[in-house]
């Protein structure tokens, strides 16, 4: 009962803090990926200024290096934080920045994932909940166009029991707003659910017919550029040529630590990657911010 009362409220909430933050002026949308090793950490601030945190490594270090950008933020500056899925490579990072903050928005799907980590994560999350400090909604229930954000996958009657590659049920998040860059995060998708989400957005929009030429990635943003941040660290499984196609990104970000031992990411991926667009691997740039 708390938690549906808490989610009706959420639009109220998120207008509050539109408004709020439209106060700020010359705030420049931009998506920061950390340099957190092997994992995926990043940040993406919208238009408006809201800050959303995207997973958050396999470790603290993303912690303290959000407590050295936003320093004056009273240590806390997330509004919305998004856990793609429960792989601890995602999952730490955020888990601190959790237990510190009680962010006000904490997105993820209750998917079956057996660890002690995602375990204890969703324990503190229901006690945040129970505390009415935070509101924890699922990727559905964030389908909110009021950041600009839509949540691409997984599909509304996606069955959590079905999954044996917990990879597969990454929430994959599209900024997709006329006055930036559009950003498509990909999570850890592996490449055949890539295509039954191309098969969703499609089928969605266009009846049963697919049309040879129909690209919805591009109907919104004024920008030519679009930002892709590539699937599981740039991994093969994560390649599906059909998307990039579609979606034809400017700039590729892949997260990834040094010397993988997963052999992260592939040259294949690497090469086909650059066909399309320049690609920014964390392991080799450092934390890597690009505006939108
Ligand atoms: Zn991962």
């Amino acid at each position: 009962m708390l938690k549906h009362l808490a989610i009706a409220t959420l639009y109220y909430l998120i207008l509050g803090s539109i408004e709020l933050l439209g106060l700020y002026s010359n705030i420049q949308p931009a998506i920061k990926a950390y340099d957190v090793g092997q994992g995926d950490a990043l940040v993406l601030i919208t238009e408006k200024g809201e800050k959303v945190l995207v997973d958050g490594g396999p470790s603290f270090d993303l912690d303290y290096k959000l407590l050295s950008d936003f320093p004056s933020m009273d240590f806390c500056p997330i509004d919305v934080v998004v856990l793609t899925h429960p792989h601890a490579d995602h999952l730490q990072g955020l888990y601190r920045y959790v237990l510190r903050c009680s962010p006000n928005y904490i997105v993820f799907d209750n998917a079956i994932y057996d660890s002690k980590l995602y375990f204890d994560f969703k324990n503190e999350v229901e006690r945040h909940v129970m505390e009415n400090t935070s509101v924890h909604l699922t990727s559905n229930q964030f389908k909110s166009n009021l950041l600009g954000i839509e949540v691409l996958w997984p599909p509304e009657n996606f069955d959590f029991r079905r999954v044996d590659n917990i990879n597969n049920v990454s929430i994959v998040l599209f900024y997709n707003s006329k006055a930036a860059t559009p950003a498509l995060l990909l999570g850890d998708l592996e490449k055949d659910s890539q295509s039954l989400m191309l098969r969703e957005i499609l089928f969605e929009n266009e009846g049963n017919e697919i049309p040879f030429n129909y690209n919805r990635f591009s109907g919104t943003s004024s920008k030519q550029s679009a930002v892709l941040k590539l699937a599981h660290h740039g991994a093969e499984n994560g390649l599906n040529r059909q998307l990039f196609n579609i979606f034809s990104p400017s700039e590729c970000l892949i997260s990834v630590g040094e010397k993988n031992s997963y052999g992260h990411p592939s040259s294949i991926t690497l090469k086909y990657a650059e066909n399309f667009c320049e690609i920014l691997q964390t392991e080799i740039l450092g934390d890597i911010t690009l505006p939108l």
